[in-house]
């Protein structure tokens, strides 16, 4: 898809409204095709949504904030997300606390006065004496790598544990899972969450001695299989918004000198920006088709997709790939006639196809795969890679999670907010299930000391995380026990007083994002992705390999 000219003229239809679908269509637009995005569900954006309620309080569904990872995100957003409407967080942004005794301690006091390692070890009361002093001792530690087949797999858990001690791993990167991944340590792979700290204690055995020599590093934008390799491999994306022909010099200076590494939302909320990308495929002449799910691909025997002997086999006006779309409501952007009559049929033929989808809704779209890769099928034609891959999507995890707006008087707010909010670990969690001082919730955050125009003046607005993986029967609470929860670990911590009530309340309920830097996942996945040249995923904002769970992918397949 590098190619202009391989696209020029061509049809192709993505597959989901979410803010990955649609910078996909939008890139694929600037390439020349003739984009088609179907979306399920009645409005583009995905689980990015957000709503301000009558008292003025602004509510995310989902992502509260993103940082702009590169200058071509930077300017990708400028040119069609209203880049020039992000409004930078609060300074107070930097500073996180952790909820460890039912208590919150910041983890950085400071906030930025000092370096994080100094503010962890003299400031901060995250860890004990003990833990501290672990910490002080990693460059002398002599310890084994557990017997693997492949040291990608070993976990955060094991990795840090046997690094800096069991405080640090169970209690603050226990919290930091919980609120990012809401998940744990032992579910996760060292290799893919933290790349530079695995990399600089597999070249120099200690990982400060290898982070402080510069051993952990990797050039910029740099895949954790190419440092390991130290050559570039075949399965590196050819499809990436951070290109270094993307952007101009103007750009990087502009993303350099306001926006690298903070945290950044619009006034009105995350949804400005899917808003104004779904805007832009209509401008830009793509159609948006919202209440559409596909319920079925197949290729066609013998068409090929335009890639390599595209002509061979083909038939005049015939498409590689035929779908199968069910409408689920009326609207539609930007649709004509023809487009109107074209829903009814159900029926769409494209030359390519783009999934942007959750990974757990693939398989639905592969009713007539066949149980085995060798079984033969008249019409789906799957490599075995591909076929094991899609069959791999059906048992990826997912983290269930609930999410509470809660708004405030100001008067009913107890401690000072002054920070970006707080995150449990699931040890928190037990020593609340022991009846002991601890907590329940993943972690909270202080929406309006953050960004400007969360809540009226006089209020404040929370948000807390409930469920993740290791409570899946969190999905099950009524909004009463979630509110419960959520008021009994606010007043413990001393956030609200005993007897504050919100003046606001939403709750909604999502999947979170799939648990990519698993190691039992990601081998597997990148195994299939260096044995599948034509499947990529779009590298937005970050690219996959340095961060595996880069904030805007759940998945986006190009066939
Ligand atoms: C509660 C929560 C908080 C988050 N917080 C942050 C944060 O603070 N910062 C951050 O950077 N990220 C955050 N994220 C992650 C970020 O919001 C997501 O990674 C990102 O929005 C995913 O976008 P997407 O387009 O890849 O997927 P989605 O938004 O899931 O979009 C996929 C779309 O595909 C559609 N679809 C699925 N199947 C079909 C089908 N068969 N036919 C047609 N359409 C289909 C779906 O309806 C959906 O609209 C958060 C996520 C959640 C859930």
């Amino acid at each position: 898809f590098s190619y202009r000219s391989m696209l020029r003229g061509r049809s192709v239809a993505v597959i989901g409204g979410g803010v990955s679908g649609l910078s996909a269509a939008i890139r694929l637009l600037e390439k020349g095709a003739s984009v088609t995005l179907l979306e399920r569900s009645s409005t583009a954006g995905g689980v990015i949504a957000s709503s301000r309620s009558d008292e003025g309080f602004l509510h995310e569904k989902g992502a509260n904030s993103f940082i702009v990872k590169s200058p071509a995100v930077l300017r990708f957003l400028s040119e069609h997300g209203q880049g020039g409407s992000l409004m930078l967080a609060s300074t107070l942004n930097q500073k996180r606390f952790i909820g460890r005794g039912g208590r919150l301690r910041a983890l950085n006091p400071s906030n930025g006065g000092a370096s994080p390692a100094v503010d962890l070890l003299f400031y901060s009361d995250a860890l004990s004496a003990v833990g501290k002093m672990r910490l002080l001792a990693e460059p002398l530690v002599l310890s084994n790598r557990p017997q693997l087949d492949d040291p990608r797999k070993e976990s955060i858990e094991s990795f840090l544990t046997r690094r800096f001690g069991r405080e640090l791993a169970s209690e603050v990167a226990g919290a930091f899972l919980a609120g990012i991944f809401a998940t744990t340590p032992d579910r996760l792979g060292m290799a893919y969450v933290f790349p530079d700290a695995y990399m600089a204690g597999l070249r120099s055995r200690s990982v400060v001695r290898g982070m402080v020599s510069g051993k952990g590093k990797r050039r910029p934008g740099m895949s954790f299989e190419e440092a390991e390799a130290e050559k570039l491999p075949e399965e590196v994306s050819r499809v990436s918004l951070s290109s270094t022909s993307y952007v101009s010099e103007e750009w990087r200076k502009e993303w350099h000198k306001t926006y690298r590494g903070k945290s950044v939302s619009y006034f009105d909320g995350m949804q400005v920006m899917t808003s104004s990308l779904a805007e832009a495929v209509g401008k830009m002449g793509g159609k948006i088709r919202l209440g559409m799910n596909v319920t079925g691909i197949q290729r066609r025997k013998g068409v090929n997709s335009g890639r390599k002997g595209g002509k061979k086999g083909k038939k005049e006006g015939e498409k590689a790939f035929v779908m199968s779309i069910s409408p689920s409501s009326e609207d539609t952007i930007g649709a004509s006639r023809e487009d109107q009559a074209e829903r009814k049929t159900k029926r769409l033929e494209v030359d390519n196809i783009v999934i942007a989808s959750s990974l757990k809704d693939v398989p639905e779209m592969f009713p007539s795969l066949p149980s085995s890769p060798s079984v033969p099928s008249s019409s789906v034609t799957l490599s075995p890679s591909l076929h094991s891959l899609l069959a791999s999507c059906k048992k990826w995890p997912y983290a269930p999670l609930r999410t509470l707006g809660l708004g405030f008087a100001s008067s009913h707010v107890t401690h000072p907010l002054d920070g970006f909010g707080f995150l449990c670990s699931n040890e928190e969690r037990k020593r609340k299930e022991r009846g002991e001082k601890g907590a329940s919730v993943l972690g909270a955050l202080f929406n309006s000391s953050i960004y400007e125009g969360r809540a009226p003046t006089g209020h404040h607005l929370l948000t807390t995380f409930h469920g993740g993986e290791g409570r899946p029967e969190a999905v099950d609470m009524t909004s009463t026990e979630v509110l419960n929860e959520a008021m009994d670990d606010l007043r413990n911590y001393g956030i609200v007083a005993r007897g504050a009530e919100p003046v606001s309340v939403q709750l909604r309920s999502s999947p979170f994002a799939p648990l990519f830097a698993s190691p039992l996942v990601c081998c597997p996945l990148l195994c299939h992705l260096s044995l599948l040249p034509f499947l990529h995923f779009l590298r937005f904002p970050s690219s996959f390999s340095t961060r595996p769970l880069s904030p805007f992918i759940s998945s986006v397949f190009f066939f």
